[in-house]
């Protein structure tokens, strides 16, 4: 018997419902017995003068007349007895589960597990409960084809089968010790099966605690990994060259984008390994910094590339190059470009005829050779798994890293999530910017919406119309824009021209609707979310987001951000009649501030960590029972603990850790 042994080795399972398992990463014994209940269902007693017909509850009573079971058929049998709660009397029955009997004891106590039935003031048993306070129903995560019951009987043949006995201790004994914390086998039996909610909140307590620990084990050996690497590039850049540039722009940089470049630049030139995380609410230029960056890398006869999550900013991107640095040769690279541009671009990149290269994650397929990569940007970093940013590192040798995020991590997230990166921080929009007026409106104002939106067109303003998100359904998101476009064509048909973008539509497809948008050739862009992230049109001055209630509110920040890049009053419009509280909730707040950082925190709040960086793509790791920021101060605590372990020369060789390193040396990755 061993924990890698196939689910097929449990009695009942065969190969086909081995596949099943295996939707929910279930492979082996051991993945099952650390799959743990994401809750428990509660069991209170309640009073049936309360229940709904129909409504499933448990009751307790005394019993006052004896169980009897009569049969019908073959197999089939009901057992009947009465119970009394306070002065109503309720009669029980069960169905073709005759050894209840047993259970149901004349003037004794007893919990039932039901289904009312109003009329008849009589409750269908399904289960009798040892205690009713205390009779938790594990409820695990599911997909189609396999049940709470199946995994619920399949746990218990694995403990039966007495595989628990096989898992090994993972954390150290004196950390146990000096938390208080449950041994390993013991923890896992009580998150399954625990005796009472006391004895299941331990087990979860060190569940958690070794889940918080390891990772933050992962972040501070990191660290200190990078810290000391002292083998990184020195980008010796030529400093007159880069102000002579800066003196170019059409703006003076502010305060704060001078700070960060100057410490990017620093970094640059020192012969430590940048790591370094650029952030900055939306508009507040990040752009400008990292083109410098660039440049600074260029005078140095480096080559510096910028990955970033779409096509439409790929392109954006790369023609702002274009135009602040005239004179360099720069290249683009998509998935989408036609073979022979392709090949074109390769060679360009691996010759080194190209010294600044700007791409989606084309930039980091394999056949992607560079020439002398020494500077690596990524732009809308949480769009981009921990692998591909890894990947993109692995391009060049030891190029120093910069990425960029618009969404504002919450400091409280920032400083355990980032733990082994610097960070910048732009604080400042640029001078002149007007705060973007929003304003939350329902369906039934829609039509003053639009004839304020045709006054605003008439006076040269532009417009983005975002179409509802559905979720689960592209084709239905683009069947609902394509629906929007046709309303307001038919509604601004003599006044402006309207145009739709998709994320469907070619590349080039789209470029020539973002560029004929850029040009004024067209005053209203209906719009799927493609337009997101990093969209750059300062003419563009409304922003009408219909629906606004299906989106969270670091994607409506986001698009919000779109509007107010220039000097001109923008507006965005939120049109949602939201349906839950939090959807009101969401509403409200993003009426009340423009600040990123509020909002991100706001969101972390309402939704939990789990949410708010969307899926596995931000990098930050998910946790299967911890919460970042429910269970903050365990993850502060474990945060301690572990930059105190790796702070002790030769931790590893330190028997107290050998646990702990070991199990680091197999799971070497957050992903
Ligand atoms: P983001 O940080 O959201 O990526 P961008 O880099 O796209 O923002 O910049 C938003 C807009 O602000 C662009 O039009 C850019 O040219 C402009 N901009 C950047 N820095 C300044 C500045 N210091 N003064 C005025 N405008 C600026
Ligand atoms: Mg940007």
């Amino acid at each position: 018997m061993r924990l890698t042994d196939s689910l097929t080795a449990l009695p009942g399972v065969g190969p086909k419902s081995a596949e099943k398992f295996l939707k929910l990463d279930l492979a082996t014994v051991g993945d099952l017995l650390v799959y743990y209940p994401f809750r428990y269902e509660d069991f209170k007693s309640r009073e049936v003068l309360e229940l709904l017909d129909g409504e499933k509850a448990v009751v307790v009573g005394q019993v006052v007349t004896p169980a009897n079971v009569q049969y019908y058929g073959y197999k089939r049998n009901r057992l009947t007895f009465k119970i009394k709660q306070g002065e109503v009397v309720v009669s029980v029955s069960f169905f073709n589960q005759p050894y209840l009997a047993d259970k149901i004891v004349l003037g004794e106590q007893v919990a039932i597990w039901g289904k009312w039935d109003q009329k008849k003031a009589a409750l269908t048993g399904m289960k009798v409960l040892a205690q009713a306070q205390d009779d938790m129903q594990p409820i695990y995560h599911v997909v189609q084809g396999v049940t709470q019951a199946n995994l619920v009987k399949l746990v218990m043949a694995a403990f039966q089968a007495g595989y628990h006995q096989l898992l090994e201790e993972n954390l150290p004994q004196v950390l146990i010790d000096k938390y208080r914390l449950l041994d390993r086998q013991s923890s896992v039996q009580a998150m399954h099966f625990p005796t009472d909610l006391a004895q299941y909140k331990q087990a979860l307590r060190r569940v958690k605690f070794e889940e918080l620990f390891y990772y933050q084990m992962r972040l501070q050996v990191m660290r200190k990994e990078t810290k000391s690497a002292d083998f990184g590039l020195v980008i010796d850049y030529q400093k007159d060259l880069i102000e002579e540039c800066i003196g170019t722009l059409p703006f003076a940089l502010t305060d704060a984008q001078r700070r960060s470049l100057n410490e990017i630049l620093e970094d640059m030139r020192s012969p430590n390994h940048m790591n370094r995380l650029l952030q900055g609410d939306v508009g507040s230029g990040k752009t400008v910094v990292a083109a410098l960056a660039m440049y600074a890398a260029v005078t140095a006869q480096f080559q510096a590339a910028i990955m970033v999550p779409t096509e439409i900013l790929a392109e954006q991107h790369y023609e702002n190059l274009v135009s602040l640095f005239p004179d360099q040769s720069i290249a683009l690279l998509t998935g989408s470009m036609k073979a022979a541009e392709k090949r074109t671009a390769l060679t360009a990149i691996s010759s080194g005829q190209v010294d600044m290269i700007v791409g989606t994650h084309a930039l980091i397929q394999e056949g992607v050779i560079y020439h002398r990569l020494g500077l690596v940007i990524t732009d809308e970093q949480h769009r981009f798994g921990v692998n591909q940013r890894r990947q993109f590192r692995e391009k060049g040798q030891q190029p120093d890293v910069l990425m960029m995020t618009a969404t504002p991590i919450p400091r409280t997230l920032a400083i355990t999530t980032y733990g082994e990166m610097d960070v910048s921080l732009i604080d400042q929009l640029p001078a002149g910017r007007k705060p973007i007026i929003t304003r939350w409106v329902r369906h039934e104002q829609f039509d003053q919406v639009l004839s304020w939106i045709k006054s605003e067109v008439q006076k040269g303003a532009q417009v983005y119309v975002i179409s509802p998100l559905i979720e689960a359904s592209e084709a239905l998101d683009l069947k609902n824009a394509i629906a929007l476009a046709e309303e307001f064509q038919d509604y601004f048909a003599e006044v402006a021209k309207v145009d739709l973008l998709h994320g469907k539509m070619k590349s080039d497809e789209k470029e020539a609707i973002m560029q004929a948008f850029k040009d004024k050739e067209t005053d209203i862009l209906v719009s799927t979310t493609v337009i997101e992230v990093g969209v750059n049109i300062p003419n563009a001055t409304i922003m009408l987001i219909m629906d606004a209630d299906r989106f969270g509110l670091s994607q409506l920040h986001q698009l919000r951000g779109r509007v107010g890049r220039g000097d001109k009053q923008s507006y965005a419009i939120l049109v949602a009649n939201p349906k839950t509280d939090s959807g009101k909730q969401r509403m409200t707040i993003m009426t009340e501030t423009t600040d990123g950082f509020v909002l991100a925190e706001e969101d972390l709040k309402m939704r939990g960590s789990g949410e708010i960086f969307g899926t596995r793509q931000s990098g930050i790791p998910e946790f299967q029972v911890a919460d970042l920021v429910e269970d903050y101060p365990i993850l502060e605590e474990a945060r301690r603990v572990a930059s105190q372990i790796v702070q002790e020369t030769d931790w590893t060789k330190n028997p107290e850790w050998k646990i702990v390193a070991d199990r680091l040396e197999k799971t070497d990755s957050f992903d």
